[in-house]
């Protein structure tokens, strides 16, 4: 749902980062507003997942120029813990397992902190199950892995529910999802996608992170982003995705080298 009016939540205007000495993102230019949905496909190696760890916070990137602002501020000086808090949420490709600490308690103390931020009674432990059990639903998770420790053993699949989870129960007002259908059967699909579409709200933003059209097929982006290089070479409506998951990327690359050229 596109609102000319709607807020800005983030902006990014010509990002350079490099990992150790090398350049990963090259000028990312990228505007998103309250109730908007983005897609950004592309090759692998591309610079998808740096690009949504560096707005997360992740401390082993350096911003080298340009500028990220959430809701009007600049986030460079935002440590990462206050970034989920004030509402930047990122689902990793790859959720990390922290072995002894219990899920139910990592997600409480999560929400927690971000209530704070809202404004909201942090929950008790009891409390806090009353909630659970109804983001479980959501994500029809077991509640069995509560009680296990944040994704240990998990399936590359209950791991992105888990991951969805967390969001749900933050309700955070940017959501970043870095290639949550992968790993996922198209029933765990379905089922992840229904749980996006249903905690993006008109004062939300969510940003989806995928090589595939299939999570298209159940979530329509407002836009499609292509990135290569480190850039974001083409932008267009979820029309582009057809057109990128028949031709492949080749012909995106082909243009800008020919504008290069000019
Ligand atoms: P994508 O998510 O689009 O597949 P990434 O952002 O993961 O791409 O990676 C972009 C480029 O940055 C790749 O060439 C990758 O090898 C490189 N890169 C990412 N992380 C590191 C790292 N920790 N050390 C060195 N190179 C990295
Ligand atoms: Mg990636």
């Amino acid at each position: 749902m596109i609102n000319k009016d709607s807020k800005l939540i983030l902006e990014i205007t010509d990002l350079h980062a490099r990992i150790e000495d090398q350049a990963i993102l090259q000028g990312v230019n990228l505007r998103i507003k309250a109730g908007e949905i983005h897609a950004i496909m592309g090759r692998n190696g591309s610079g998808k997942s740096t690009l949504s760890k560096i707005i997360a916070g992740h401390p082993a990137y350096t911003v080298t120029s340009g500028e990220i602002k959430y809701k009007g501020e600049n986030l460079m000086n935002m440590e990462p813990e206050n970034r989920s808090r004030v509402g930047i949420f990122l689902g990793f490709q790859y959720p990390v397992e922290i072995p002894g600490v219990s899920n139910l308690e990592f997600l409480r103390v999560a929400t927690n902190a971000r209530r704070q931020e809202l404004g909201e009674e942090e929950l008790d432990t009891f409390d806090f199950e009353d909630l659970v059990q109804k983001r479980l639903e959501l994500v029809q998770m077991d509640p069995a892995f509560l009680n296990r420790s944040v994704n240990e053993g998990f399936s590359g699949g209950e791991k992105k529910r888990n991951e969805i989870l967390q969001m749900a129960l933050l309700e955070p007002s940017l959501s970043i999802l870095d290639e949550t259908d992968s790993g996922l059967d198209i029933d765990a699909l379905r089922i992840v996608a229904a749980g996006i579409n249903q905690l993006a709200k008109p004062n939300t933003a969510t940003l989806l992170i995928t090589h595939y059209q299939r999570l298209l097929n159940e979530i329509t982006p407002d836009f499609v982003h292509v990135m290569a290089s480190g850039r974001i070479l083409r932008t267009g409506g979820s029309e582009l995705a057809l057109d990128l998951e028949k031709d492949g990327y080749e012909w995106v690359e082909k243009i800008n080298k020919d504008k290069e050229k000019v």
